[in-house]
């Protein structure tokens, strides 16, 4: 090799490390709609331009606001006579029940709604659209891409969905590029831990990199702040939530039972679990019903 190819070779190469260590410790996430889109030659990272999604964040005292909107958990939507590695069977949603609840809620004139949306309802005074909603799916199956995603862009819906970003490159998970595929098409992406830790058990540190270190993450997957956070098995305590909102997360939510949302509990948000022998109408009651219908679910 002549020794301009060599210089050339090392370039590339310090070039390389650049783009593999690009976050550093408390940095804003980079990325913004600006940044040119390129569509090969620059690494998978960078495929597709990052959607324009504003950093959010916590005001310290924030004025009580309370709002209704449901939020309802999904793990899985599959059919479970295929699995190959069994889930836990009421977490899987047969795709055509699913299909059935997500038609029954539009038709029932829920709206579904973004993180954004309920951070400025919550936080801004915004407006909702009529019978908000949210749509929520842990742990970041293939099936998000596969099986919800064609269902809610037929029908005009959004959804959120939770990573665990230590499955990324898991046989039956989401790969970064399906992670971007849902972020671009306008579903909203969320973090899980890295491992789905039962974050209360851990010490300090590891609990810190779970929560702080899924979020960094997925903002190098995605190019843009992340918002979201849901606690693993729907555990946490004080110590947890406050290293959720020291990582940056503006809202978390849990497996506790509800419908109604706060602005001074915006880290430790109520849900809806949706299990396998749930049905459509009974979402709607359970959407209806004050208080939901209780948590539960493995979150
Ligand atoms: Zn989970």
């Amino acid at each position: 090799m002549t020794l301009p190819r060599l210089l050339g070779a090392a370039l590339a190469l310090f070039a390389l490390a650049l783009v593999g260590c690009g976050e550093t410790k408390g940095s804003t996430p980079r990325g913004s709609a600006a940044a040119p889109s390129a569509a090969s030659g620059s690494g998978p990272h960078h495929a597709a331009e990052p959607r324009p999604v504003a950093a959010l964040h916590l005001p310290a005292s924030p004025p009580p606001r309370t709002v209704q909107v449901p939020i309802l958990t999904y793990h899985r939507v599959h059919t479970f006579a295929t699995e190959y590695t069994k889930s836990i069977p009421d977490e899987t949603v047969e795709p055509a029940r699913f299909a059935a609840e997500m038609r029954a809620v539009s038709r029932a004139g829920y709206h579904t709604i973004t993180q954004t949306q309920l951070f400025g309802a919550l936080f801004r005074g915004r407006s909702l659209p009529p019978k908000p909603v949210l749509v929520t799916a842990d742990d970041g199956y293939a099936d998000d891409v596969t099986q919800m995603l064609p269902v809610l862009r037929r029908m005009g819906m959004v959804a959120t969905f939770y990573i665990i970003t230590g499955r990324l490159h898991e046989a039956g998970f989401l790969t970064p590029a399906q992670v971007r595929a849902l972020d671009r098409a306008g579903m909203d992406v969320g973090a899980h831990t890295r491992t789905h830790a039962d974050l209360p058990t851990l010490p300090l540190a590891s609990m810190r990199a779970e929560i702080a270190g899924s979020r960094r993450d997925l903002e190098r997957v995605l190019g843009h702040p992340v918002a979201a956070f849901a606690y693993p098995y729907g555990r946490f305590d004080a110590t947890v939530v406050a290293e959720v909102r020291r990582a940056g997360f503006v809202l978390a939510v849990t497996t506790q039972g509800g419908t109604s949302e706060s602005s001074l509990a915006s880290l430790t948000m109520p849900r809806i679990h949706v299990g396998r022998t749930q049905t459509a109408a009974g979402i709607l009651a359970c959407l209806r019903a004050v208080g939901g219908c209780g948590g539960g679910g493995g979150g």
